[in-house]
């Protein structure tokens, strides 16, 4: 018997796949809220534009990227596929504002040859700065030091703070290289160099494919009724995402078209979600855990966790204070969102979205064009606003009335991106602690949350964006993840 604590992506998938073991079931989802899919939200507008206050766009590459389409076509999902081509104007051009000026990001051979107006130089000399830059053994540091010393301060203040503004909302100077970019931080360890490693790393890669390749043809040939078979097959997402040269893709109809159909799965298969169900404690004694729900007990054999990490503290601080400490060491920060429509098209350019490094000091993170991501059905201008982030208190603590928001976001798109309209429609959210901070020393806090698990011998599966990464590829890979630890545990 298990009971998965949340109903967001994480916790959903999690019950999809612990379906998977006869052992794990019936299984029993607990959310707090009303609905489900947590931080994935989407607004339909009566003429049919879509305004996602959560996530919108997800990357098809990657183990994460291609277990997330597997998923997709396991649910029956294909056709609402809407693949972004590396081709298209938005997700070649991704602007960043500093210096009162947008920047285009170096997209083209001839682009990183160039001087570039961000750092007034070119890609080339931040290739060398590399090179030149001594190796420092580290077990981890912050984004900002590490690109510092190896690329440049430019870099780090214009560019790199700017990118992690993007991905989670956060301070480049608290947040950990290890976490964020493992592999060009192994690669500095490994090889001195995040350029050298990089060209090793892609050297053994292509070696190692061209084996696979090599076996891949003599299976093929060996066994030609199947090859003829898997040539008339459809081709998988994963095989089109390669050849179509997909840089990301979105769902039509909205994110929310993942959890709804994903909850009905699962749902079919005889796992029973509860909503406005709140976990409020638990217990682990040798053969069963102990659930207070609602204020009622409940026991289960396992327990596989999705909620926050700070959550998850206090629902084992009475028994376990050292690991509820662990996990209450893990931050968040709150978000604003904005959405904003404009009747006709309002933008200077086409082009993914813009990016402000917090070294600007303005209250918004960044400006994502919906509009010109995925096609809309009238020539109306999508956009959100990101705001606050680490420096939600800084910007809003004091006053954080959804008005004021509004008032914040139409000002500066106003100002930023020269749009003279006002919005015709909109919507605010204010996002508490929607994306944790994996700050330097996370993969440490990790393995001591780990050990104490498995030390412990307790029951409990983690998964969510507190842990491995905070994209929906990262979480939806956790929750296999954690699965299988559970199964582990079981066996
Ligand atoms: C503004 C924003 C934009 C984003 N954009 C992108 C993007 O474009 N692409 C991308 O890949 N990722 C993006 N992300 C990240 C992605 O949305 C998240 O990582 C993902 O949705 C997290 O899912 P989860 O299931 O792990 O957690 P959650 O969605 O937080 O789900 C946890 C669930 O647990 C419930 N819960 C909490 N406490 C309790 C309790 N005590 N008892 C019972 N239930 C409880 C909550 O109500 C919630 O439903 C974005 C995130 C945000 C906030």
């Amino acid at each position: 018997m298990t009971a998965i604590l949340g109903a967001g992506i994480s916790g959903l998938s999690a019950a999809y796949y612990a379906l998977q073991n006869a052992k794990m079931v019936p299984i029993t989802i607990y959310e707090a809220t009303n609905r489900v899919g947590g931080w994935i939200h989407s607004i339909k507008l009566p003429d049919g534009t879509i305004f996602e206050q959560g996530p919108r766009t997800i990357r098809p590459s990657g183990e994460g990227g291609k277990n997330t389409l597997e998923l997709m076509e396991q649910l029956q999902l294909s056709d609402k596929v809407v693949p972004i081509l590396s081709r298209n104007p938005a997700s070649k051009c991704r602007l960043i504002y500093t210096d009162d000026q947008l920047h285009l990001l170096p997209n083209s051979i001839k682009g990183i040859i160039r001087k570039n107006t961000l750092l007034d130089r070119s890609l080339l000399s931040v290739v060398w700065n590399d090179l030149r830059a001594p190796k420092v053994v580290k077990d981890d540091e912050s984004i900002y030091n590490f690109v510092e010393r190896r690329l440049g301060k430019d870099v780090a203040e214009k560019l790199i703070s700017s990118i992690v503004v993007g991905v989670c909302a956060g301070d480049s100077h608290k947040l950990s290289a290890k976490s964020f970019m493992p592999s060009l931080f192994e690669a500095e360890q490994e090889y001195g160099s995040i350029v050298k490693g990089t060209i090793a790393r892609a050297f053994k890669n292509r070696k190692n494919n061209a084996k696979l390749k090599e076996k891949t043809e003599s299976m093929k040939k060996n066994n030609s009724q199947i090859n003829e078979k898997s040539h008339n097959m459809k081709m998988s997402l994963i095989e089109r995402a390669r050849k179509e040269m997909w840089s990301i893709w979105t769902i039509k109809d909205g994110i929310d078209q993942l959890p709804i159909s994903l909850a009905k799965n699962i749902t079919d298969h005889g796992v029973s979600i509860k909503t406005e169900h709140r976990c409020e404690q638990l217990k682990f004694s040798k053969d069963t855990v102990e659930l207070t729900v609602n204020g009622e007990v409940k026991q289960y054999s396992n327990i596989i966790s999705s909620l926050p990490a700070k959550n998850l503290a206090s629902l084992v601080q009475a028994q376990h204070p050292e690991l509820a400490n662990e996990l209450r060491s893990i931050p968040t920060v709150t978000v604003g969102v904005v959405n904003l429509q404009f009747p006709k098209n309002a933008l200077p350019m086409t082009a993914f979205g813009v990016l402000i490094p917090p070294r600007e000091e303005r209250p918004i993170l960044g400006v994502i064009f919906d509009s010109c991501v995925v096609p809309q059905k009238s020539d109306a201008t999508v956009l959100t606003v990101m705001m606050g982030g680490e420096w939600f208190e800084k910007y809003f603590g004091q006053c954080s009335s959804d008005e004021h928001l509004l008032t914040v976001a139409v000002n500066q798109v106003q100002e930023i991106l020269h749009i003279e309209e006002d919005p015709t429609v909109f919507n605010v959210s204010i996002l508490k602690d929607c994306i944790p901070q994996h700050i330097v020393g996370h993969m440490q806090r990790l393995t001591r949350i780990r050990n104490y698990i498995s030390t412990h011998k307790i029951p409990l599966g983690l998964c969510g964006s507190s842990y491995q990464g905070v994209g929906l590829n990262d979480v939806i890979l956790s929750a296999k993840q954690a699965v299988s630890d559970i199964n582990s545990h079981i066996l």
